[in-house]
């Protein structure tokens, strides 16, 4: 049966009746009205911008309470917008001067304003486009009186097929409690729909390319988040395989729960850390609640990221601060930022670049905006009071990039001192391994390093020349080629060498078929998304240490990926049955 790759970005199976989402824009015909009827129309405008802005108020707060508030700033866009005065004064405008009706102002004034971020250069400002649709939709359902929930009312759960979705359409979508999960045919895996899933634990996919042309609502879809992969119309193997992998996957969370309070701990006593990998810092308790004994990446640039622009050096400052004391002693890996490439900054100062991936991205971008790069540094340096906090620089692919950075570094607590704050002057500093030029170099970079980390979704990227998120090229995308193994295994080795402690915090730390392996290849800390972590504790304490370095050894002698994962897969059934 048709079966589609596309990002998973949720994880979770479900399987169940499709909705395919009208991908059109909504159509309001042009209508035009009497004079006397402007102080009525103006009235029903008036009414639906604030009921709009009454109803995203209570959306932000309920949705607050389920993913926290820095994930709830992501409709302070629509508050604001609704909350000003201007937009409404320029639809009054056409109704009074054109005689439009108040529907068809909004409509009119809506495109034009939409097609001016649809024109911006930075695709962050273009993403702004699909909330004023969003705002266009509230208010036309407003204004027509029509409930704005598709889903409303009684009815079996469905998983909604989209061109693409907004934030708020998904938690609206998810209040009817109706919503089993979601696939759109654009969407990275950092976009704020996929940041929403996650934070709601919908199954979701995103970047499928035309899934709205081949599924059509009624039909049955399998939803994989954590594969990535739907089955439209799946038979009737597929169909058992799958509910009961559902199922299945119910009961092992369940038990794996019992296991929050215990040690990843081999059966021969070997004791590996299990860390989270955060983006807010509100998301810390989650990640403790999981079974997380410290944060091994606070991914900072999602701080960068809000519409209200950078943060300045004060609010970085409380939001790392509250971290670390949320953590109480334990470990806070703070990764300064890592914008560019598919993460952009909200603000002007961005260039078109033809290769993202391969331009002014991460630590480059930083040591060319010591504007912003030093302040960041500033709070991190300050935040080292409340806790065990430590520094790790990103994308580091040459030993200058890690003396520049370490460069300011300095600076920045020569200035700290002087001014008279506190702080910890012997805060560990890290490096990414994300490159094979670093991976290949990791001698001399750990000369000069406390710590590395391997940030294997770009170390696969960049090794193997495959954009990590391109759907069209996702089935070369794989951690288990030879030549990522081989890198990682350079990296782990330098480490022992040299007593540099080395950990991976890419989504390959996170991935079941994988956790042997590390493990017995040294790795004594693995940093992934929380949910992740009872899973690789259940099967670290499944195994010995000298089972896994058998295997470590024996995958390093394949020549082929397909060797190395249908090996994998093998030895993690003996342990956790079929992954
Ligand atoms: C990585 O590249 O593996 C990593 C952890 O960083 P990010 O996913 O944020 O690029
Ligand atoms: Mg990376």
């Amino acid at each position: 049966m048709p079966l589609m790759r596309g990002i998973g970005v949720s994880s979770g199976v479900v399987l169940g009746p499709a909705i395919v989402l009208e991908t059109e824009e909504t159509r309001v015909p042009r209508r035009t009205i009497q004079r006397a009827q402007i102080p009525h129309e103006m009235g029903l405008l008036a009414k639906a911008f604030e009921s709009a802005r009454i109803a995203i108020g209570q959306e932000r707060v309920e949705f607050s309470h389920r993913a926290g508030t820095e994930l709830a700033d992501i409709f302070g866009f629509h508050e604001r917008w609704l909350a000003d005065p201007k937009p409404l004064k320029e639809i009054e405008q056409l109704i009074d001067e054109k005689l439009y009706s108040a529907a068809y102002a909004v409509s009119v004034f809506m495109r034009r304003y939409r097609r001016r971020f649809q024109e911006m250069a930075s695709p962050f400002l273009q993403e702004r486009a699909k909330d004023v649709v969003d705002i266009e939709r509230r208010l036309l359902h407003e204004l027509s009186g029509e409930s704005r929930d598709e889903l409303q009312g009684e009815g079996d759960p469905v998983i909604i097929v989209a061109h693409d979705l907004t934030p708020s359409q998904i938690v609206a979508l998810d209040k009817s409690k109706r919503l089993l999960g979601f696939v759109t045919d654009v969407g990275g895996p950092t976009s704020h729909t996929a940041i929403i899933a996650a934070g709601l634990g919908i199954p979701a996919i995103v970047g499928l390319g035309n899934i709205t042309a081949n599924a059509s609502s009624g039909d049955t879809l399998i939803l994989d988040g954590t594969h990535g992969v739907v089955v439209i119309n799946p038979d009737t193997t597929q169909k058992k395989e799958y509910a009961e992998r559902a199922v299945h996957l119910q009961e092992v969370r369940a038990n794996l729960a019992e296991l929050r309070e215990m040690f990843a701990e081999t059966k021969d006593g070997y004791i590996v850390q299990l860390l989270g990998n955060i983006e807010f810092p509100d998301e810390v308790p989650g990640c403790i609640a999981q079974g997380a004994t410290g944060i091994g990446l606070f991914r900072t640039e999602f701080l960068f990221m809000q519409d209200s622009g950078p943060p300045s050096e004060e609010q970085q400052y409380e939001a790392y601060k509250t971290a670390a004391e949320a953590l109480a002693d334990r470990p806070l890996v703070i990764r300064t930022m890592d914008v560019g490439g598919d993460k952009l900054m909200p603000g002007g100062t961005w260039e078109p670049e033809k290769n993202p991936f391969l331009g002014l991205r991460s630590i480059r971008y930083s040591l060319q905006h010591l504007s912003i790069f030093r302040p960041q540094l500033r709070a991190i340096v300050r935040a080292s009071v409340h806790g065990d906090v430590r520094i790790m620089f990103p994308l580091i692919s040459r030993i200058m990039e890690l003396r520049q950075a370490k460069f300011v570094l300095n600076l920045v607590k020569e200035e700290l001192e002087e001014e008279g704050f506190d702080f910890k002057s012997d805060i560990p500093v890290g490096v990414m391994i994300e490159t094979p030029a670093a991976a290949i170099c990791a001698r001399e970079l750990a000369h000069e390093c406390n710590f590395m980390s391997i940030g294997t979704n770009d170390l696969i990227q960049y090794t193997l020349a495959v954009d990590r998120a391109n759907e069209r090229v996702a089935q070369l995308y794989t951690a288990a080629d030879p030549s990522v193994l081989r890198l990682i295994r350079a990296v782990v080795r330098v480490g022992q060498r040299q007593k540099v402690p080395v950990s991976v915090c890419g989504e390959m730390a996170g991935d079941p078929m994988f956790t042997i392996w590390l493990v017995g290849m040294g790795l004594q800390t693995l940093s992934m998304a929380a949910s992740n972590i009872p899973r690789a504790k259940k099967i670290i304490r499944s195994i010995t240490m000298t089972d896994a370095r058998r295997v470590a050894r024996r995958v390093l002698s394949f020549e082929t990926e397909r060797e190395v994962l249908n090996f994998l897969r093998d030895e993690t059934r003996k342990v956790w049955g079929d992954i």
